[in-house]
Formats: C-alpha cells, sequence, structure tokens
C-alpha cells in the first residue's frame, strides 16, 4: 500500500522539482527547487488539498531561498512602518520568517498582499505574531522554547505524522472503542479521560485536584493505561484540574504531542510554574521540575477551533469555543472514519460573558456527549448575570466607602479577567479613581489575552482590533510583582485586590487574607467555584477563625459574600439547554466533573426531559461507546 506521501508525489508534475517531504504534525509539507513552483503552483497544492483532505503545504528549498540578510531588508521595505514591527527571527530548517508586530493587520496587509509580496521576493514563508502589549518574561521564554531548537522540532512534528499517516491494518474493520474515567467521575477536579480505539491512545486532559491532599492525581496506574503507549493528549482548557499533570507525563517519559489552542498552551505553562512555587512555597516537594514544563511546550501543537485535524491514525479532533475561560474548547473526536463521534464539553459555558463568547452548538456529527455537571443540581440555578454584576459593584462601593479593602481570590484565568472589566467599566461611569490591584501572574493571564483577541468576545476583539482600545491597559489596573509591592497595598488605603489562589489554598490570596481578616471594614467575595475541602470551601460553611502556622489564630471578622452569577460554568438551566439545542442531538449523554449529587441529579433530569440515556460514570470505570 502507497503511503499518503507517495500518493500525493505521483499527482504533482516533474518539473515541480520536489526535493524533500516532511511532516508536520499533521501538515504534510513539500520543499520545492523550482521558484516557478514555489510561486505559480498554488492551484495544483490547493487541488490536492480538496483531493486529499489534508492540509498540505509547499515551501522553497534552502538552496533557491533568498539569503537571510537579503530578507529582512526586503521585509522591511515591504512593511509599512506603522506595522510597528518589533522583532523578526528566522526558522531556517523550515523556512519560516516569524515576524512580531504590534499591529499585525497593517504587516499582512489588504487580503495578504504584503505577504504575498514577502513570500515571492524572498521565497520565505512568513508568519505573523502579535507583539505582547504588557510585558510578559513568561511569553518571551515560551517563543524561546519553541524557536530555540528549532530541528529538534521539525523532528518531532516529522515524527508525528509519520505515525498519524502510519498505513495500518486493522483500522478499516475493527470498530471500537473505549473509554476510562482516570479522574474526574463524580468530582470537579483531577480531570482525566482514557479513549483506546483498535489504533489510538488518547488522553483528554490531565488534572490535579488542588483541593485534596490525599486523592489529588488521576489514576495513572490503572491497568490499561501505559505512558509509553500514548499516542496523544489533549487539553481542554488551562485550569489546573485539567491540565495540572501533563508535565508529570513528560517526567515519567512521554514524548508524543499534546493538542491545545495557542492561549491555553501559554496560560496552562504559567498556572503550572506556579503551582510548583506554590508546592515549594507550602514546604512540599514539587511533582515535576520547570524542565518538565519546557518538553511540554516543546511538545505541544496548537490548534485553531474549528480546524480539523488528525491526530492518530483513527482519530481526528477539533476544538470548538467552549466559553469557559481564555482559549477554554470543546473537544470533538472523529473516531474510525466517523464510525463514532465523540464530544467532551470539558468545562463550558453558553451564555455570553463580557470576555467570552458562548459554547458553540452546532456540530457534524455527535452520537457520545461528555458533559460536566458542576452546577448541575435543581438548586444550583445562578442570578441572572447583570444582577451579579451589579451585587459586585454594590459590596465593592460599600466596602470603599468604609475605607475598607475588598480581597477577590480568583484562579490565574477565567473570572479574573471578567471581574476586571466589570470594574472597570463601573469606575469609569462612576468616575471612581480606586486602585484595582492584580497580582503578578494574573498579569501574565492579561498579557496573554491581549496576544489573541480573536477568542475574547466580539466587543473586547473590536476595542483591541480596530479602536487601539485595550481594556487591560486600562490605568485603574496596577501590577503588584513582589512582597515589597504587596506590603504597600496592605499598608495602603481602600483598593481592590485581585490574587491567586481561587479557593486560598496558598498564594497571595492567603498572604492577604491573613492581613485582612480581622477588620470588620473589609470584604472577601467568592466569585469562583471552591472545591471540597478548601479553605474556601471552609470560610463559606461558616468557619469564625483562621489558623496560620499551626497555632496562630486570626479571627475572622471581615465581611464574606459569594457571588455564584458571574462563574464561568454553565448553571443548571444552560447545561439542561445546551443538551436541547446541541445539533445534532447526542444519542448518549455522560455526566463528570460535578460532585456525586450533581451528577446524579442532572443525569435524571435529562434522561426524564429527552428520553436519552444517561450514565453517571465513577472513577477507575471503563465503557465501550457504540
Ligand atoms: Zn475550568
Amino acid at each position: 500500500m502507497a503511503t499518503i506521501i507517495e500518493e500525493i508525489l505521483s499527482k504533482i508534475p516533474h518539473d515541480a522539482k520536489i526535493s524533500c517531504t516532511k511532516y508536520e504534525g499533521a501538515n504534510i509539507v513539500l520543499y520545492t527547487k523550482s521558484k516557478q513552483f514555489f510561486k505559480y503552483g498554488g492551484d495544483i497544492i490547493y487541488k490536492l488539498v480538496e483531493d486529499f483532505k489534508k492540509r498540505i503545504e509547499l515551501r522553497a528549498d534552502p538552496s533557491i531561498r533568498v539569503s537571510e540578510e537579503k530578507t529582512l531588508s526586503t521585509i522591511k521595505k515591504i512593511i509599512p512602518k506603522e506595522a510597528e514591527i518589533s522583532k523578526i527571527g528566522m526558522i531556517s530548517t523550515r523556512g519560516l520568517v516569524i515576524i512580531e508586530a504590534r499591529k499585525p493587520g497593517v504587516a499582512i496587509g489588504k487580503n495578504g498582499e504584503k505577504l504575498k509580496e514577502i513570500k515571492n521576493e524572498t521565497l520565505w514563508i512568513p508568519v505573523i505574531q502579535r507583539k505582547p502589549e504588557i510585558r510578559s518574561a513568561l511569553i518571551q521564554n515560551i517563543r524561546n522554547v519553541l524557536y530555540e531548537d528549532s530541528a529538534e522540532r521539525k523532528k518531532f512534528l516529522d515524527d508525528v505524522g509519520k505515525r498519524i499517516y502510519e498505513v495500518t491494518k486493522s483500522s478499516a474493520k475493527t470498530k471500537w472503542a473505549k473509554i476510562s474515567y482516570l479522574g474526574g467521575a463524580r468530582q470537579v477536579g483531577r480531570s482525566c479521560l482514557f479513549l483506546q480505539t483498535p489504533e489510538s491512545k488518547i488522553l483528554l486532559d490531565c488534572g490535579v485536584d488542588i483541593a485534596s491532599t490525599s486523592h489529588s492525581f488521576p489514576h495513572l496506574e490503572a491497568p490499561e493505561f501505559n505512558i509509553q503507549d500514548l499516542d496523544a493528549v489533549i487539553v481542554s482548557h488551562a485550569h489546573l484540574d485539567h491540565c495540572g499533570l501533563v508535565p508529570l507525563l513528560f517526567k515519567y517519559g512521554y514524548r508524543g504531542p499534546v493538542y491545545c489552542t495557542a492561549p491555553t498552551r501559554d496560560i496552562m505553562a504559567l498556572l503550572q510554574l506556579d503551582y510548583i512555587q506554590v508546592s515549594h512555597g507550602q514546604g512540599g516537594d514539587a511533582i515535576y521540575a520547570t524542565n518538565d514544563i519546557k518538553e511540554m511546550i516543546k511538545h505541544t501543537i496548537v490548534l485553531e477551533l474549528g480546524e480539523v485535524t488528525d491526530i492518530s491514525p483513527d482519530v481526528r479532533v477539533t476544538l470548538y469555543n467552549a466559553g469557559h475561560i481564555i482559549g477554554s474548547s470543546l473537544v470533538h473526536l472523529h473516531i474510525g472514519e466517523g464510525w463514532h463521534n465523540l464530544l467532551y464539553t470539558g468545562d463550558f459555558k453558553t451564555k455570553a460573558t463580557n470576555l467570552l463568547n458562548p459554547a458553540h452548538t452546532k456540530f457534524p456529527r455527535v452520537e457520545t456527549l461528555l458533559i460536566e455537571s458542576t452546577y448541575g443540581c435543581k438548586d444550583d440555578e445562578m442570578p441572572p448575570r447583570k444582577t451579579s454584576e451589579k451585587e459586585l459593584t454594590d459590596l465593592v462601593e460599600k466596602t470603599i466607602k468604609k475605607k475598607g479593602k475588598v480581597l477577590i481570590p480568583v484562579l490565574g484565568v477565567g473570572r479574573a479577567q471578567e471581574v476586571m472589566l466589570v470594574l472597570k467599566d463601573y469606575f469609569e461611569k462612576k468616575k471612581l479613581k480606586i486602585p484595582i490591584y492584580v497580582e503578578g501572574m494574573l498579569w501574565d493571564v492579561n498579557a496573554i489575552a491581549c496576544i489573541y483577541p480573536r477568542f475574547l468576545s466580539k466587543d473586547v476583539k473590536e476595542k483591541v482590533f480596530y479602536k487601539d482600545d485595550n481594556p487591560f491597559l486600562a490605568d485603574t489596573f496596577k501590577e503588584v510583582a513582589g512582597g515589597k509591592e504587596r506590603r504597600q497595598v496592605i499598608d495602603g488605603g481602600p483598593c481592590v485586590v485581585l490574587a491567586t489562589s481561587g479557593m486560598l489554598t496558598g498564594g497571595p490570596s492567603v498572604e492577604y487574607l491573613r492581613e485582612f481578616a480581622a477588620n470588620k471594614n473589609n470584604q472577601l467575595i467568592f466569585v469562583s467555584y471552591q472545591g471540597a475541602g478548601s479553605l474556601g470551601r471552609k470560610i463559606q460553611s461558616g468557619l469564625k477563625e483562621l489558623t496560620f502556622n499551626g497555632n496562630q489564630t486570626i479571627p475572622l471578622n471581615m465581611k464574606i459574600n459569594t457571588i455564584p452569577g458571574l462563574s464561568g460554568h454553565a448553571d443548571r438551566k444552560e447545561l439542561i439547554e445546551y443538551v436541547k439545542k446541541i445539533d445534532p442531538s447526542p444519542r448518549r449523554i455522560i455526566i463528570n466533573h460535578g460532585e456525586k449529587s450533581k451528577c446524579l441529579d442532572l443525569a435524571s433530569s435529562l434522561h426524564k426531559a429527552f428520553k436519552v440515556e444517561t450514565t453517571v460514570p465513577r472513577n477507575m470505570e471503563s465503557f465501550r461507546l457504540r
């Protein structure tokens, strides 16, 4: 049987002078020694893409490309000054030139004309990136890691492609797929699902339960799971309960691909680095090292929303917007030539928020739906968002009037950015000059949000793209970069502080809590889910005194409120409406990512409402998809 590359080559004219073929993940890259074919072969390549339904790219062989020096000067000549180019980097192994600009739209030109011009004059392929508007060492590091060793990256991508396009024997006939819950069943935390088909072994998420001290890891010891056999890992979004242990897989020797969106890659690296630091701070041993995170970045292949990609001989993935946090995705898997289609929601929200568009609802096919149920109980209906926003701004204003301070513990990414936008608009409207202090790591997330406006709501995207009015760059927001600045905030006047961790399990939010707790004029506001066992949950349940370092006790006099309506999760009503709306309707629904009672409650309601088979698995349970 011919390989896919042999078949493609047989359809290309001889004078195209193809010198080399490589895979880049699922992309097939052809290198040509013919300047003519490089410039004018577009139609032939387009036809091949249509016929084979694969992504096929054409690049110039190094021998015909213009020198790096000349290419740089040509780029500077073609791209207008107004684009504000900040950096140009060449990846010679792949014939790519990365151009970082403050205004990518200007650099690209109308209908991509500037890019076409560069390509034709230099025979390099230009790739435009948005310049980070907020300086972030982390983003710089990630970009460096991706480009520093591009020969190694090139080999990795080629190996991934070889595996995807391997000519296999069994896939045509044997039709089965099996899902095992290694974590995240009947609980919120350590989400980790293992999918097996005749040709593939794929992990969906690999999270850690940060609120739990005894069972925080998924069951990677399950007999059916072996890291060495794993083909791919897909990460739905960057929260630690979905991605916290991906670097651990690399520590144990995994060297295969991790698929996610670009913001998810950047944010998960950030949160994992913070996770290491927090575990060190609490006197524990970090379970993996910075280097394992670096390996993860090197092996990550980012996907655009809606982009269909083969990830193994019999599985194709498409990520769709989930509306939960920046870069969050619903994961659609097309198994065995469409024999079965599975939609894993990860965490999602169906209503639009200030920052994000609502979760996607239309799919080519869906037989099985795996749905989260964080707020799946009958009493989990949330008030409308506007009511919650008003509750938030009222509480803040009341506290400020009493010269108090407001502490809002937030996950590094998610509600933090949403709360920032709500408060910023309100302060502007009321002409309040109150600082909103944003702790270091949240600042990095803001920086990431600014690089990928295409993942944000229509409104914010327009502000960034066309009005040069990036809300994250507003003066109201002040970065707190370290201990000294933190002290100034603690000793200073009325303010709002946004700090991690979101469940008060460690990090700066706990430091602020210790300082703010005794003063009755201060205010603590929870805006996100508080995991069972976390300090946040204990405070919500009526804890009156805080104990630090084993003996130091502080009375909890500050006001405490929870505003559930700002959550990034679908509430009970949204979950049921989503099942009604999703097109096409699934035949079977599996309920996960919720405490036991919520999973069971949602399962019985969905069964009654839609006459559809529902399943509430336990961890370590496996079942066959059909
Ligand atoms: Zn989440």
